[in-house]
């Protein structure tokens, strides 16, 4: 069993920390000083530590490369009001990790291994943790097949790596997306509800065409004729109809993200009444022409909510009302506020790294 005292920890000799420039982060761009790192080998995950981030050397016949196992997790830290570092849902993350895990063949990880690499992480990293408005810390676990060998086989070993870089609010304007009715971005029974790199390379293309026609993103639907509505790009997609926060339900073609079920558990807590079921574009299409949709929005860890300005159903264009104070906007404060210690953590979300 790997403990914190196991976790070696060789420490950079040179912070980059001065050369960042904390008010122009953007998304995406800068890493902090270190990352955490295992290895799987004769069945078990080992070596686990931490070291400067930099480059690491694999061979080209490294199975990841060819077969695609990998998985990974998205996930933020926040300072909060008093200056201690808070992680957002580890346990959420880590149940969903090791689903991605089992679906793409993968051995998993203890809980104790995935929380100890984090949070050990943290408080090596913790200075990089930004305390602007909106800001925070993107951290990215991951674990792809690494042995060495060319032919098709279920890998038997595995790196597992973790790192981070702040990230600065994400500003978007509103969203104007298609129903996209051709490409799907998973199918039942495939791997839509892993987080795994291919579902990402594949939803490119697709999205790639939508750009050229002027959209920002596809809505997802799950190819049937009535066009039932999965995702929005790489988020999870609600609907306030009525005044009823709507989005369709888990299944094996749609991801469980963290995002969506934070804001299901805090719409019960505003009084905002929910239902997790199908959402086909023809009822869309319905609200839409009698003004009955709300309001339409993404959910997912990077930009925490994204609205949708406009939905194009089969080559026809509809605008979606962006309240300035609508539900997804208090959702995403309320949620703001637990993260970052200036609401009450009712449900115990927040693992608090002590930065004193
Ligand atoms: C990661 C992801 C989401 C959002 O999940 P969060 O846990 O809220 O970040 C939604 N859809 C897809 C396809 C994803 O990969």
């Amino acid at each position: 069993m790997i403990t914190a005292d196991a976790i070696k920890i060789k420490k950079t000799t040179k912070s980059r920390i001065p050369e960042v420039d904390f008010n122009d982060l953007g998304f995406g761009k800068v890493i902090s000083d270190h990352m955490f790192v295992s290895d799987y080998k004769d069945g078990e995950w080992n070596n686990a530590h931490i070291e400067p981030f930099g480059d690491i050397a694999f061979s080209p016949s490294m199975l990841a490369l060819h077969y695609g196992q990998i998985v990974f997790e998205g996930m933020k830290a926040f300072r909060t009001k008093d200056g201690n570092v808070s992680i957002f849902r580890i346990e959420k993350h880590y149940e969903r990790f090791i689903k991605s895990m089992e679906r793409m063949c993968m051995p998993v990880m203890s809980y104790r291994l995935f929380e100890e690499g984090l949070t050990n992480l943290m408080k090596v990293d913790q200075a990089w943790v930004p305390g602007s408005e909106g800001s925070a810390l993107y951290i990215r676990p991951f674990a792809f097949a690494s042995e060495e060998r060319f032919g098709v086989k279920i890998s038997s070993e595995y790196k597992y790596i973790i790192f981070s870089g702040p990230v600065g609010p994400y500003y978007d304007k509103p969203l104007r997306v298609k129903i996209e009715d051709h490409y799907r971005r998973a199918a039942r029974g495939g791997t839509g509800s892993a987080k795994c790199a291919g579902n990402y390379g594949a939803s490119f293309y697709p999205t790639h065409l939508a750009k050229m026609q002027g959209f920002d993103q596809v809505l997802w639907t799950d190819g049937s004729p009535e066009l039932n509505i999965e995702e929005s790009g790489t988020m999870n997609v609600m609907f306030v109809i009525d005044g009823v926060l709507v989005t369709p339900p888990l299944s094996d073609s749609i991801l469980d993200g963290v995002t969506r079920d934070s804001f299901l558990t805090l719409a019960h807590e505003l009084g905002i009444h929910t239902q997790q079921r199908t959402v086909s574009a023809l009822e869309l299409e319905a609200a839409l022409e009698k003004g009955t949709l709300n309001e339409a929005f993404g959910t997912g860890t990077a930009a925490v909510a994204g609205a949708i300005q406009s939905i194009d159903i089969k080559g026809k264009d509809y605008t979606v009302p962006v309240p300035e104070n609508g539900v997804m906007v208090k959702l995403k404060n309320l949620l703001t506020d637990i993260r970052t210690g200036k609401a009450p953590d009712k449900y115990s979300w927040n693992t608090i790294i002590n930065c004193k």
